[in-house]
């Protein structure tokens, strides 16, 4: 356990991994968080997910946790006149009014206002880039477009206008309606999609508070206005994923490599997680070893800074998705034994120097433990944020959040060097039992021997909440 991956692996559910018993076998091989993706399925489909998911997270007895990524305002083709159709540059497409086409060449969409947001000069980006229309011209209830790039089109496929200022609100009635779901069933991260301003981020984060919810918010990059206010969304939200998906679509594709780092580096600056997300082993859906050019993908995301990388068809209706996660829990283990010592790299000032007791007491654990040759540290908390300190520190020093809360223990799965762990509040009620908690899991289950020394950070009891106590014990011996 001390020793699995400092980063972690989000793993999206689908026809390729969704009973208990294959979910069972993704978490014994790394998963940390199970996405289930709103813009596929039904209700019926995702409560199915979710009810495995939970099943297999009962069996394993390990606390993953769920993402349940809302698709915000995403556009999509309606269906097609007639199945699919091949397209060759210079052919003309008309977007109308409406949800029925009358003819092979008109296309509707789920975003009624399209047409009339659409203006002359417009590039419209469909099959994820890889087919590229022109706005030539309107008229009250057209948009006539020539193709420019060619290919095959089918029905249902997204829609991207880069540099489009579109009015579509944040959160769709669909959104509202999967969050309230997603609240109800206790997730502890949802993500949203398209994410263009920090207010989205707050109205997000203020339906789950009225919800009574305690879910965290995961900002999706992947418009070019969220690029222009990053650290305002990093700063408004949770934590982010680099939707490499549709950002590489929403920009020039050779711009995502540096908009990655520049991403990560954000995240790493305000101490907030970040997942990088998409297509990082995409040639597994179909084979059972990655390309070269896949490995280095995955190993400079751990080496940008990541806390978190996400496997998308992969695991969810790819051939091999053992395989893929396997994989990618090797190529992290052997990226980061090269890489062992970033310690507070990219942390901004403003996280290195603090007057907050608990942050300092945790930041400074790491070194202390390094110092005496304590084999890992333990922090007993009620709350996420003094282990999101430790992780925050990026030593190698393996930390286990020991918490009586399964929200706190789920809601840190994704962070990076964090083993969570629940206790019943019973048996972590004071320094005694804390320590005899701490003796009796040492060897079992944490790989630890006797005389082994063992860091614990707790809040002392005329401060709860503070974390101002730290000492050191012994396995065997105390
Ligand atoms: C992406 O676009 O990269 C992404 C993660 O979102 P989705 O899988 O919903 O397209």
């Amino acid at each position: 356990m001390l020793q699995s991956a400092r980063t972690k692996i989000v793993a999206t559910v689908g026809p390729a991994s969704q009973s208990v018993d294959q979910l069972c076998r993704l978490i014994h091989l790394g998963v940390d968080v199970f996405r289930l993706n709103m813009a596929h399925g039904n209700r019926t489909g995702h409560q199915a997910m979710f009810d495995a998911v939970a099943a297999a997270r009962d069996q394993t007895a390990i606390d993953i946790a769920v993402l349940v990524d809302l698709a915000g305002p995403k556009i999509r083709l309606g269906d097609l006149f007639a199945g699919e159709l091949e397209l060759q540059a210079g052919d003309r497409l008309e977007f109308i009014k409406g949800q029925q086409p009358n003819a092979p060449h008109e296309l509707t969409c789920t975003y009624l206002p399209l047409v009339d947001e659409l203006e002359v000069g417009h590039q419209v980006l469909l099959s994820d880039g890889l087919i590229r229309l022109q706005v030539d011209s309107k008229t009250a209830d057209r948009a006539i477009c020539r193709v420019i790039d060619g290919g095959v089109l089918r029905g249902r496929q997204g829609v991207n206008v880069p540099g489009a200022n579109f009015s579509a609100p944040a959160l769709e009635a669909a959104d509202v309606e999967n969050a309230r779901w997603a609240v109800s069933q206790g997730v502890e991260y949802l993500s949203l999609s398209f994410v263009r301003r920090p207010d989205e981020i707050l109205q997000l984060k203020s339906l789950i508070q009225s919800l009574g919810g305690t879910s965290q918010v995961i900002a999706k990059i992947e418009k070019r206005e969220a690029l222009d206010c990053l650290d305002e969304i990093v700063q408004a939200t949770d934590g982010v994923m680099v939707a490499r998906g549709d950002l590489g679509v929403e920009i020039e594709v050779e711009q995502t490599p540096v908009q990655q780092k520049r991403i990560v580096a954000a995240c790493r600056r305000y101490g907030k997680p970040v997942i990088v997300a998409t297509q990082m082993l995409e040639s597994m859906h179909e084979h059972r070893r990655p390309t070269r050019a896949e490995v280095s993908d995955v190993a400079n995301a751990i080496l940008d800074g990541a806390d978190a990388c996400m496997l998308s068809g992969e695991t969810a209706i790819g051939l091999y998705p053992n395989d893929a996660v396997q994989m990618m829990n090797r190529i992290m283990l052997e990226t980061e034994r090269a890489y062992p010592d970033r310690e507070m790299t990219g942390l901004s000032e403003r996280e290195r120097t603090t007057t907050n007791i608990t942050k300092a007491m945790v930041q400074g654990a790491g070194r202390i433990a390094r110092q005496l040759g304590a084999k890992a540290v333990v922090i007993v908390a009620d709350s996420l944020e003094p282990a999101r300190y430790k992780s925050q520190m990026r030593d190698f020093i393996p930390t286990i959040a020991l918490s009586g809360h399964r929200h706190v223990v789920r809601g840190l799965a994704l962070y990076w060097g964090i083993v969570p762990y629940f206790a019943e509040p019973q048996q972590i009620n004071g320094l005694q039992k804390i320590k005899a908690f701490i003796g009796d899991r040492a060897r079992t289950h944490w790989q630890l021997a006797d005389g082994d020394r063992v860091l614990l950070v707790i809040d002392s009891p005329e401060n709860i909440g503070q974390h101002d106590w730290m000492t050191v014990l012994t396995v065997g011996q105390d």
